[in-house]
């Protein structure tokens, strides 16, 4: 294991913020992260886990060790007749993690298509999008303990998933390093979700006349190409804030002053699109210098190329202000601010 001194993250990161690693270090393997804990490096100073570095936020020099996973393969643990088991190791690139299930015709990751990142960071924030989460197809995550350097195996339950949450953004935060995750896909009788959005349309506009793997998925990538910007054209992380729940009652008064309120059921509570609260809040578009909100998506915040953390931090800290002002709702970064 190579320790680097002084590197640039600007291209680990995809706001593309300039910072500078204080050590850079690639783990290539489980052996490599045990190796890792034993040198007694997280006891010494800070450690980052990078994976694709799309869902972080850089608003400073980091002062300490950042440990980018590599850890790759694939590997079928058993297939049934209708199922199969797949581990991934954590550093593998999650897009085409998913454009290899579509090829075998493995259903469950389809509306997942396109999502930057990795798969060790995946459960971290149980990523979803277009009515699928990637909960519904973990069996197990694997993940070495920092303090013991010892494996140990978190099933579905007890990852404890939620909306754009684990145990690992909460009780297991900074405690664990993720190094390979199990699947569960379907080979047959796939359970296809084209309800959400415009997906169903869009698979028919495509010439896709009935659901498929495959369909689903150059679907959910048709609308999100259309629609998301591009970081490696402009510097961002996805969402910044998580959608807001609030009480059915405190909805209900919010809809007699705003009457064209969006909300989705979320169990108990309702779910109120935070890009609506931003954009009502006048926004969507603004720029500052080299930063801003995006001209199409006001929860994405930009880097135009040049701009900094700090101020990227300040604007959502001022954006968050005036939901609460306006609103009377806090939202969330979903973006892990370093
Ligand atoms: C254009 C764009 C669109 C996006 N769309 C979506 C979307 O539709 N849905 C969605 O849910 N997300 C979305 N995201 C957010 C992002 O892609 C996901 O959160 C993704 O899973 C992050 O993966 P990463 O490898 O880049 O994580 P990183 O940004 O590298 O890390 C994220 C966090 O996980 C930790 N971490 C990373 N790897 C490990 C590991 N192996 N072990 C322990 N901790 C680790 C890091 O320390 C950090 O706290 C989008 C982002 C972008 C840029």
């Amino acid at each position: 294991m190579t320790i680097q001194k002084n590197i640039s993250l600007a291209s680990f990161n995809t706001f593309g913020l300039e910072a500078t690693a204080k050590e850079f270090t690639t783990i290539h393997s489980v052996e490599e992260a045990q190796a890792l804990i034993a040198s007694g490096v997280f006891q010494k100073q800070r450690v980052l886990l990078l994976g694709g570095g799309s869902n972080i936020l850089l608003t400073k020099n980091f002062d300490g060790l950042v440990a980018r996973i590599a850890i790759t393969g694939k590997k079928v643990i058993h297939k049934h007749d209708a199922h199969v088991v797949l581990k991934v190791g954590a550093g593998e690139n999650w897009h085409e993690l998913v454009m290899y299930c579509v090829e075998n015709n493995w259903g469950g990751v389809e509306n997942l298509s396109l999502i930057p990142g990795t798969m060790g960071a995946a459960p971290m924030q149980n990523i979803g999008a277009y009515g699928v989460e990637i909960k519904d197809v973990i069996e197990e995550v694997e993940a070495v303990e920092i303090s013991t350097g010892n494996i140990k195996t978190f099933s579905n339950a007890e990852c404890r998933f939620g909306y754009r949450e684990s145990i690992f953004k909460q009780e297991a935060k900074d405690k664990f390093i993720i190094t390979g995750v199990t699947l569960r896909l379907t080979t047959k009788d796939h359970h296809f979700n084209c309800s959400y959005g415009a997906v169903h349309d869009t698979m028919i506009a495509l010439g896709h006349d009935v659901p498929s793997v495959r369909a689903v998925s150059d679907s959910v990538i048709h609308i999100r190409r259309s629609k998301l910007p591009d970081p490696a054209v402009i510097g961002n992380a996805g969402s910044f804030f998580k959608n807001p729940t609030v009480h059915a009652d405190t909805f209900e008064a919010l809809k007699k002053t705003y009457p064209t309120i969006p909300s989705y059921p979320a169990g108990d509570m309702i779910k109120v699109p935070a890009a609506w609260l931003i954009e009502q809040c006048g926004w969507k578009g603004k720029r500052f210098n080299n930063i801003g909100v995006h001209q199409l998506q006001a929860l994405v915040l930009v880097n135009y190329g040049g701009g900094e953390g700090e101020k990227i931090w300040e604007l959502a800290m001022n954006i968050q202000a005036s939901v609460r002002d306006k609103f009377n709702i806090t939202l969330h970064p979903e973006v892990n601010v370093i």
